[in-house]
């Protein structure tokens, strides 16, 4: 039979707004993760679940979980992050988990006797803000945090991750060696905003999700000549800059061919002076694609046309890679379930794959995943003019408390057996 959870969107919304007020000034929000704002955070959430009687549980990457024992074998996770990054939005992460924290309520007010377990996590430093390093509290449970990657990890004044997690009682081996609450779980769901212009352009309140886009980000190193502005002829000049410039409009139209997106979002010139011509440019890339092997195909097309545009500028070009992520799909099933979810509060008959990484990108090669998605007003996110119109939250946490019920009444066997 189909679970019931009565919940009221009107009770997230005000949460919401409480730790926005609790956690913000007048720049946005200040959540970062191992700061006083984000601990203020977790305060505000474990106290909403203490008022249901569940306690919070930390693991050992710093992940917070409330747990309410249902009677029938299984357990519904609902996760998200309350960290943010400086100067953020009110609703990134936080719509999840305080979403997450009314479906506990709603099932500790019915009875349980139908229910299987209710889990709510709020993942750790979901932003990276600090040390670069997303997702850390998810990839933790996932089995995909690395050590030699951790052990390097600074912050802008040179505080290591050791260092600062551990003021937060995280020790590194411990965190790398989390599996946890994960392993109990039988399905993992997540509301976000979309963070992204698409739905709201669609006039659209809700989407369901079928996965996450891969992600190839690398870094192009032109190589030129430097020399003098003023005394070197334009036409004998070996121009770094150009070649990378030329480079990223190039993988703009090579990008649109293939319905990926293409980012340049950062050049580094050397010497980097006014009267230098640069000698070298270093343009960081990062492609997204939802398909595995155009994204490969594109990453190979991009360093071709580097080559290519190099060469015609007598310039050399090498390629770093930096980081990448395989495209990860959710779960058949329970993406169905989330589509006929958001049907039901206007949303499409079809789903979107994010462009934005999220926990759930994490926990979906483990645990069946899906995730509901919020219209965002005017695409913005990580700035405080980040927003959502009232409806559409509500319409939001409404799909995602349906797509709870949906999950919760799946035959579920025993716990992580999907
Ligand atoms: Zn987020």
């Amino acid at each position: 039979m189909t679970a019931v959870l009565e919940v009221d969107p009107e009770r997230v919304i005000s949460d919401l707004r409480e730790l926005a007020a609790l956690t913000g000034d007048a720049a946005g929000a200040q959540r970062l993760a191992w700061t006083a704002g984000w601990e203020r955070a977790r305060e505000l959430v474990a106290g909403r679940c203490a008022e249901v009687g569940v306690a919070g549980v930390r693991d050992r990457a710093a992940n917070l979980w409330f747990v309410l024992e249902g009677d029938r074998p299984g357990m519904l996770v609902a996760g998200s992050h309350l960290d943010s990054v400086p100067d953020g939005g009110w609703l990134d992460g936080a719509l999840g988990v305080l979403a997450g924290v009314e479906l506990l309520r709603a099932a500790a007010r019915g009875s349980r006797e139908e229910l299987p377990s209710l889990a709510v996590v709020d993942w750790a430093d979901e932003e990276g803000a600090r040390f670069g390093r997303s997702l850390f509290g998810s990839s933790a449970a996932a089995g995909e945090l690395d050590a030699g990657e951790l052990a390097v990890l600074r912050d802008a004044d040179g505080v290591s991750a050791a260092q600062a997690l551990g003021a937060y009682g995280v020790d590194l081996g411990g965190a790398l060696a989390e599996g946890g609450l994960l392993g109990a779980a039988s399905a993992y769901i997540e509301l976000h905003i979309e963070q992204g212009p698409v739905l709201e352009a669609a006039s659209l309140p809700v989407a369901a999700v079928d996965g996450t886009v891969g992600i190839a980000r690398d870094v192009l190193r032109f190589e030129g000549q430097a020399a003098h502005a003023g005394t070197t002829p334009m036409g004998a000049r070996r121009d770094a800059f150009l070649a990378a410039a030329e480079a990223a409009l190039a993988i703009e139209r090579a990008a649109r061919a293939r319905g990926a997106t293409a980012t340049c979002g950062r050049v580094e010139l050397e010497p980097g002076v006014a009267t230098a011509v640069p000698g070298a440019a270093s343009l960081w890339v990062d492609l997204r694609h939802r398909d595995a092997r155009e994204l490969a195909a594109l990453r190979a097309e991009v360093l071709g046309l580097a080559e290519g545009i190099a060469g015609a500028r007598r310039c050399s070009v090498a390629r770093r890679a930096v980081w990448s992520i395989e495209p990860r799909a959710f779960d058949c099933g329970l993406v169905e379930l989330a589509l006929e979810a958001c049907r039901g509060q206007g949303g499409l008959g079809h789903t979107l794959t994010s462009g934005a990484l999220h926990d759930a990108a994490m926990v979906a090669p483990l645990v069946p995943t899906a995730m509901v998605l919020c219209a965002s007003v005017g695409g913005l996110s990580h700035t405080r003019e980040e927003d959502s119109r009232p409806d559409d939250l509500r319409r939001g946490v409404l799909a995602f408390a349906r797509l709870a019920e949906l999950a919760m009444a799946q035959p579920w066997e025993s716990a992580g057996s999907g």
